[in-house]
Parts: C-alpha cells; structure tokens; sequence
C-alpha cells in the first residue's frame, strides 16, 4: 500500500501555498513530514482527506486515482484516518464509543486491538476527561487506527502535549503505528521529533520539498542550508571560498570540491575544538557545564559560535584566547543565496 502525490499545487489566495509538489508514502514506514510554520504541511494532508479540494496535480492510493481537480470524494468515503493536534474527542461518550466511533457495529475486536495498540487496555470504560492530556491523545491515535485505514495522517499531534509526555507518547504512538502497519504520515515541525519518529523524513519549504531521506541520509548530506541547519543545533557562518579554502571568522576550512565564491558553512558545535593561542583574536565568552559535555561559547568582533566539548575544559576559562579547528565532516558547505 503506497499514497502518493503527483505535482500538487494549491493556493487559497495569490500565492501558493504548495508548488507542484510531488511525494510518495509507504505502508510500514513511518514518514515524517517535517517543515516550518506556514510550509503547507497542513494543506498536503488536508487534500488527502479531502477537507480541501484539489486544484493541480493528483492523489493516489496504491495506483488508483484517489484524487484530483474533477474527483473529490467524500472525506468519510476515503480510507484515511486523522489525528489532529488537539484531540478532538466525544467528551459525554466513554474510551470505547470513541474508538469505536467509525468501526463497523459489532467489531470489538478492532476497538479491542486498537486500545491496545495505543496502550489503553481496561481504560475503554473511563470518559476523556478523567484522562490526562497524552492518555487523550492516545484515544484519538486509537480511534484513528481502529477502522484499519490504509493511511493515517497525523498533523502535529503532540504539539499541545507538555514536553515531558511528549517523548514517551512518541514511543507509544511509533510502536503503534509500526503495529497497525498502513501508511503513515506524520507531520512536524521539530526536527528532533522526526528523528524519534520516522524511518523517512520528506523536508519541505515553501511548498516545496528540498529533501527526502532516511534519517542518517539528512544528517550526514543535508542539501540545502535549510536541512543542515535542522539537525545538531547547527550554526551558520558566511565564508570566503577559493581553490586554497574557504576563509571564515573562525579560521580557514580545508575546500569543498568545486565550491567557490561566497559560502554558506554550517557547522555543529562537536566539529570545534579549541586550544589555548595568545596570538589568537578569538575569545571565550562563556562556558557552560552541561553534564558530559561543555558548551562553551566562542567570539571574533560581532560573530560567536557555540563548541561543545568533552568534559569540563577547565583550561578553557571565559576571557581566554583561543584557536579553533573545524571537523570537515560535521561541516557543510553551500553556495551562499544571492541577496542574504
Ligand atoms: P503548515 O501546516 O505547514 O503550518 P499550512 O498548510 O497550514 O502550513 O498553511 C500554509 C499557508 O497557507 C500559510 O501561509 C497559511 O496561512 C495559509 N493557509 C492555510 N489555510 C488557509 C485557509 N483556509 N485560508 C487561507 N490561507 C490559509
Ligand atoms: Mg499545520
């Protein structure tokens, strides 16, 4: 089972909100859509659901049609299922009745299956507001799940959770997703959440997708500044490129293939390390203690940079001058945007 998108474009006014998008998801992996604020994350999934309708491009499920500009089915006639952020659940009807809301009558098992899926085994009987916020949310995922759809879509569903939850509803929600095995696709702006949560994550900005991969693939080859600079508390620092290297603030990065001119560096605070250098211009500003390591604080004039070290570097005291290498492999280079 596959869903997949094909040159989607929308706008709810002048300017569009999704450009010829095109993306595809599969049964059994977990796809992360993962973008900022306003990147038409919300719009993708609601023209799946049908809750908007298509004005460029198609929808299929598994290679038939599912949608497009002139066929819009109901969206209680698609096989899809939704998680809102704030679970929206029948407040005077128990655990069951909501979960058993869209089941065919009599398919206690499916609600029995779900319930467990998610966790809430013997809390079918209790109503939603004896639940805490995360159990809540849970009977939403179940309630999703429980009819079996070939897709599930999740938009933002522990953004109104508190942060302590969160992580373990992340656990929950991936192991009962990986159990009900359709088509998943959840959608995030966290970075850090896309990688608790997905075997692929699919990067969009502005209505466009500009990368998708696994996890490690992201990582380790971002394509774009935009990417790179989602993973690892990465820093930006403008740099020089010539054919010796690539000049920053901060010192001079051994050269990036055919890269030349002005550049984009993004560096994660692991790829510094600093060393004690009288004759450098660069200074400690401050240093914390984060328990295994230390963030410690660098500046040269109006730039600064955060390096995470090893430890507590007592050496390293704030005033101190320093000099800095860069780790090439925690270290990305793009041709700096024209204009910024
Ligand atoms: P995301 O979920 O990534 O935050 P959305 O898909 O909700 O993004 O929104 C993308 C853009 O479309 C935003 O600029 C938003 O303001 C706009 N938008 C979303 N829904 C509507 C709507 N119903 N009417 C007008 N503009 C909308
Ligand atoms: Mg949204």
């Amino acid at each position: 089972m596959a869903i997949e998108f094909r040159a989607v474009s929308h706008s709810y006014s002048v300017e569009p909100v999704l450009e010829e998008l095109s993306v595809s998801a599969r049964a059994g992996e977990i796809t992360c859509l993962l973008g900022a604020s306003g990147s038409g994350k919300s719009t993708l999934l609601r023209l799946a659901a049908g809750l908007e309708r298509l004005q460029a491009g198609s929808i299929w499920l598994d290679g038939e049609l599912l949608a497009d500009r002139d066929h819009h089915p109901a969206p209680e006639s698609r096989p899809i299922g939704l998680v809102f952020q704030d679970h929206v659940l029948f407040p005077h009807k128990t655990v069951r009745a909501n979960v058993a809301f869209g089941v065919e009558r009599e398919n206690g098992d499916a609600v029995d299956r779900a319930l467990e899926n998610v966790g809430l085994t013997g809390f079918g009987g209790r109503f939603p507001d004896t639940l805490s916020g995360g159990q809540q949310q849970r009977v939403a995922l179940a309630r999703a799940l429980a009819p079996q759809p070939a897709v599930v879509l999740l938009d933002e569903p522990f953004a109104s959770i508190d942060a302590t939850l969160r992580r373990q509803l992340r656990e929950a929600t991936r192991a009962a997703l990986k159990a009900a095995n359709n088509v998943a696709i959840i959608v995030t702006h966290d970075p850090e959440e896309a990688l608790e949560l997905a075997d692929r994550i699919v990067v969009i900005e502005e209505g466009r997708i500009v990368q998708d991969g696994e996890p490690a693939d992201l990582w380790s080859s971002p394509a774009s500044v935009g990417v790179a600079m989602l993973f690892g508390q990465a820093q930006r620092l403008s740099g020089q490129a010539t054919a010796s290297g690539i000049e920053t603030s901060f010192g001079v990065l051994a050269p990036r293939g055919d890269v030349i001119g002005d550049v984009d560096v993004v560096v994660r605070p692991e790829a510094i390390d600093l060393e004690l250098d009288t004759s450098s211009p660069i200074v400690i500003s401050d240093v914390r203690f984060l328990g295994r390591r230390a963030l410690v604080v660098i500046e040269n004039g109006d730039d600064r940079l955060r390096a995470s070290i090893d430890g507590m570097p007592t050496a390293l005291a704030v005033g101190s001058n320093v000099g800095v290498s860069i780790d090439a492999d925690e270290t990305f280079v793009f041709p700096a945007r024209r204009g910024t």
